[in-house]
């Protein structure tokens, strides 16, 4: 027989392995430092770092303690005081159980720890270095654990080659903290890095943690959300509208006060969203889940944040629902969506799929032709309105007839713009309109009162008038008769040229030359007066920030022939202009922000303006 081959590996290589799993970089020992600490049940927790923890990190705790052989235990490989058998791990309550983290921390890096429990005299101090103690011994130590972590990967050169920068490393140690600290407002932390406070926070409740964590302004950006079933319970807060971010920013959840990354979550939580908030922006949240733990799965990768629900879907739609509730009560929601009628629309995103016909409801009852409305369509004035109000709530409401009704009618449809003329009929806004301070347009719909930012208003009608039309690929372009000539530095005049495909696609053709670009031809929208002025605003842009794709760099241009063309604040309009500047804007799938991300309106309904009366 030959000699056997198969040996167990020593511990000290055995815990280097478990170690590249367990710890990659200095914020996963914080991670497993500080949940020790809260598992000891300290209410008070300090971490120290240097270099962004490349030189040192250090957790402060005033929990239990350990005794003077747990002390040395606690670095033994599955070594643990969390579960007993295989049974609790149905029931986990803590956040380690895996009795790995210390070991592993051991294994490639200088620790020392200091511990001592509530009634003994003397604490222990052990230190250790790559899994060797080096040293134990008595000692004279407040009640609780200090356990540093020096040099990490001190033994293994090539991770420690592959640590990133100080800045770098302290963004994830700090983004490691922020999530502990916001899932456990009830307990103080603190964290220092290279001897400049970066947190103090003291007990407080949820609110006050945000607001200790991200300053004050913080919140009133914030709408409460809560729900309670029999099998979860969710609480916490979420950012409102028009505060959602271009960056992904402050997007956190908790389940069981364990932070847990879900992008189906997060799916439902925008969805929420939905009409309310720009595409490419995002809200921040809050949210706190609390289910029993038998519900959830977390026994999965150490490092991993992912979780298992046994019920996904229920939590989907549970989270949704509290989160569109707490959006809708706080008024944030256009709760008056105008009964608008989504397939009628045509977002531009979607303008390049087969377009689907309208559907139209049939009211048999309803007949407009009565008192010769379309005749009338076109008198917009005030009275008109008055007069037909009624009627035309009932056409909005109800439904309209259908175009067989239209054939042998006195009007000036014909059957070819039937469709055209249903569609803006249905979606012709239906109160009396005027424009107040040259700057707003005051209406009204159903017991809402509606004010009106024109100049934001008119910026998103024109933005998605541009943005469908490129989405059908079509350049609606205007050769100019006196071509524009524009002065501008070389590294300007190379930004625009790399944009050029991009320029031609929205419709402006032009040539380049050392130091001039001659416009040729400029987008059907544009007048020439503001060739210049959208060139300049182009070229700022792009030497902000070159956007990333096509997509981004046309919506770019569109946003700023928009911001240039709209009506400006203080321009007065015609009455027919206020009139189809409302029409065109609830045509608009949604209409609560300008394509810079502004609130296009705000609304007052009968409560609040009784509320104001009172
Ligand atoms: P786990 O947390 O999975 O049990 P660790 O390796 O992180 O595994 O810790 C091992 C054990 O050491 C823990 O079960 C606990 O008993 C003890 N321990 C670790 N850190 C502390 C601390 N800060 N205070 C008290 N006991 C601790
Ligand atoms: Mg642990």
């Amino acid at each position: 027989m030959q000699a056997s081959r198969i040996k167990l590996l020593p511990d000290h290589v055995a815990n280097q392995i478990a170690a590249g799993e367990v710890v990659q970089r200095p914020a996963s020992v914080v991670k497993e430092l500080m949940e020790n600490a809260l598992d000891a049940q300290a209410d008070e927790i300090k971490l120290i770092v240097k270099d962004g923890g490349k030189a040192l990190i250090q957790v402060i705790d005033n929990g239990i303690g350990m005794n003077e052989i747990d002390a040395r235990m606690s670095f033994e490989r599955h070594a643990t005081s969390k579960i007993a058998d295989a049974k609790d791990l149905f029931q986990i309550n803590t956040k380690g159980f895996r009795g790995e983290a210390l070991a592993s921390i051991a294994a490639v890096a200088h620790v020392e720890l200091k511990t001592k429990q509530e009634n003994s005299e003397l604490g222990t101090y052990i230190r250790i270095e790559g899994s060797k103690v080096v040293s134990q011994e008595p000692i004279a130590t407040q009640k609780g654990t200090s356990i540093s972590v020096k040099n990490l990967f001190f033994n293994i050169p090539a991770r420690r080659k592959f640590l990133k920068s100080i800045q770098v490393e302290m963004r994830h140690v700090n983004e490691e903290f922020l999530r502990l600290a916001l899932a456990h407002p009830d307990i103080a932390f603190k964290l220092i890095h290279n001897g400049n406070i970066v947190y103090q926070l003291p007990k407080s409740n949820l609110l006050q943690r945000i607001n200790n964590v991200f300053g004050a302004k913080i919140k009133e950006k914030l709408a409460p959300v809560s729900e309670e079933t029999d099998y979860i319970k969710i609480s916490g807060f979420i950012g409102k509208p028009e505060f959602a971010k271009r960056k992904r920013g402050e997007q956190y959840f908790f389940v069981n006060k364990r932070f847990i990354k879900s992008p189906y979550l997060h799916h439902a939580l925008n969805s929420a969203y939905e009409g309310l908030i720009k595409d490419k922006s995002y809200p921040s949240y809050f949210v706190y889940f609390e289910i029993d733990p038998k519900h959830v799965d977390i026994n999965i990768h150490p490092t991993k944040t992912e979780i298992k629900f046994d019920d996904e879907p229920t939590v989907y739609s549970i989270l949704k629902v509290a989160a569109k509730h707490s959006l809708g009560q706080f008024n944030l929601s256009p709760s008056m969506d105008f009964d608008a009628k989504p397939e009628l629309e045509v977002p531009y995103e979607y303008t390049k799929k087969t377009p689907v016909s309208p559907k139209i409801n049939v009211n048999p009852d309803f007949n407009p032709f009565e008192e010769d409305m379309f005749a009338q369509k076109n008198k917009f004035s005030s009275k008109y309105y008055e007069k037909q109000l009624d009627k035309w709530e009932a056409l909005h409401h109800d439904t309209i007839e259908m175009a067989s009704q239209l054939d042998g009618n006195d009007t000036a449809v014909s059957n070819d713009n039937i469709q055209t003329e249903l569609h803006s009929q249905l979606n012709a806004f239906l109160a009396p309109a005027f424009q107040f301070q040259n700057k707003f347009l005051v209406t009204y719909k159903g017991d809402k009162l509606l004010i009106i930012h024109q100049n934001r208003a008119h910026q998103l009608v024109l933005f998605n008038e541009m943005m469908q039309q490129l989405q059908q690929g079509a350049t609606h372009s205007q050769q100019l008769m006196f071509p524009v000539e524009l002065q501008l530095q070389p590294d300007e005049i190379n930004l625009l040229k790399q944009q050029d495909d991009y320029l031609k696609k929205i419709g402006y053709d032009v040539n380049f030359s050392e130091n001039t670009i001659l416009i040729n031809a400029v987008p059907l929208q544009q007048k020439s007066a503001e060739t210049i002025a959208v060139f300049q605003e182009i070229i700022r842009n792009l030497s902000l920030d070159i956007p990333v794709d096509e997509n981004a760099v046309l919506e770019l241009f569109a946003q700023i022939i928009a911001e240039k063309l709209a009506v400006k604040s203080g321009q007065k309009l015609q009455q027919e202009e206020v009139d189809k500047l409302i029409n065109d804007l609830f045509s608009l799938k949604s209409q609560m922000f300008s394509p810079k991300g502004k609130r296009i309106f705000v609304n007052l309904d009968t409560q609040e303006i009784d509320n104001k009366l009172m």
